[in-house]
């Protein structure tokens, strides 16, 4: 498998990285050869499809037509506006999970390799921890074949040996041979920023945990209303968002009240554990006034502060 990628340190060029390649024939059955792009010129197919995305939910949320409360909001979304497969063209989304994706991986903890910011090409071997690197790329048809006399030799340098070692220190640093002059440097100064970041500042998140909640009615990312014992005695009514999920407790981020149905997030994060009992209802958004205004039926507040015959906090 031949891949072309940005050298974003974070997720493609730096240690990490390079221990997936060297156990490439143990993850994925087949060697890995991973091409880097230089600074700046990484841009391919997936910048685009990165950018539909987000053209069109700037384009919803404009035209009130949907409103980003959590992923799964977004991820619905975009399987329902923008999924598409013809004969020529398919688009899908995938939804991961919390808990998903294998993050604690201790095997692919190796030191940082010194000379990562010259290195443009890396391959597997088939052993773990061994990896060829490369300062350059070529797809001569001599280094297609794997045979020695590259045609473009007077730039491209040849294969190198690149040992990882497996460490539990993550801070320490290994020799790459092939970059004996390269400078002593961490995983986070590599080549070049990430190059696919989100813009995610239009929309709110729920936090991370957006699976559904079981039999209660309540959702992760659902806005409630909440009765909370005040410290004067008299218990009053807040709105917050579901963010969290244990047995009957539900860990809501409570907003602050700016006028009737006008809810904003608090400066200072307002967060706490709630039981079921002492959840009223819940209470969908209506809209988002901009980035940081949360509209809500006032009518209904004030119906379910009657009925739960409390005062709004
Ligand atoms: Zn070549």
């Amino acid at each position: 498998m031949v891949i072309f990628s940005d050298g974003c340190s974070s997720q493609y060029k730096s240690r990490t990285p390079f221990a997936d390649v060297s156990f490439a024939e143990k993850d994925v059955q087949c060697s890995i050869e991973r091409n880097y792009f230089g600074s700046r010129h990484g841009k391919g197919p997936c910048d685009g499809e990165g950018g539909v995305i987000k053209a069109a939910l700037s384009r919803a949320v404009k035209n009130q037509e949907f409103i980003p409360t959590c992923p799964q909001a977004v991820y619905d979304f975009c399987q329902k506006s923008l999924a598409k497969s013809t004969n020529s063209f398919r688009r899908t989304f995938y939804w991961t999970e919390t808990g998903d994706i294998q993050r604690d991986r201790p095997s692919r903890v190796v030191k940082t390799v010194k000379g990562t910011r010259k290195l443009h090409s890396v391959r597997s071997t088939g052993e773990v921890y061994a990896l060829q690197s490369r300062d350059l790329s070529c797809y001569c048809i001599l280094c297609l074949s794997d045979a020695t006399g590259c045609e473009n030799q007077r730039w491209v340098d040849s294969w190198r040996m690149l040992k990882l070692s497996p460490s539990t220190n993550t801070n320490t640093v290994v020799n790459s041979e092939s970059a004996p002059d390269a400078r002593l440097e961490s995983d986070n100064q590599t080549d070049q920023p990430c190059e696919h970041v989100m813009e995610t500042d239009a929309i709110e998140s729920c936090i991370s945990d957006t699976q559904p909640v079981g039999s209660s009615g309540f959702h992760v990312c659902d806005f409630i209303l909440v009765r909370v014992e005040s410290a004067r005695g008299r218990p009053l009514m807040f709105l917050g968002q579901i963010v969290h999920k244990d047995g009957n407790l539900f860990q809501v981020k409570f907003m602050k009240r700016v006028s009737d149905g006008k809810y904003i997030w608090p400066t200072r994060e307002d967060v706490s554990w709630v039981p079921t009992t002492e959840i009223i209802s819940a209470i969908s958004l209506k809209s988002l006034t901009n980035r940081e205004h949360f509209l809500f039926d006032s009518d209904k507040i004030k119906a379910a502060a009657e009925v739960a015959e409390l005062d709004l906090g």
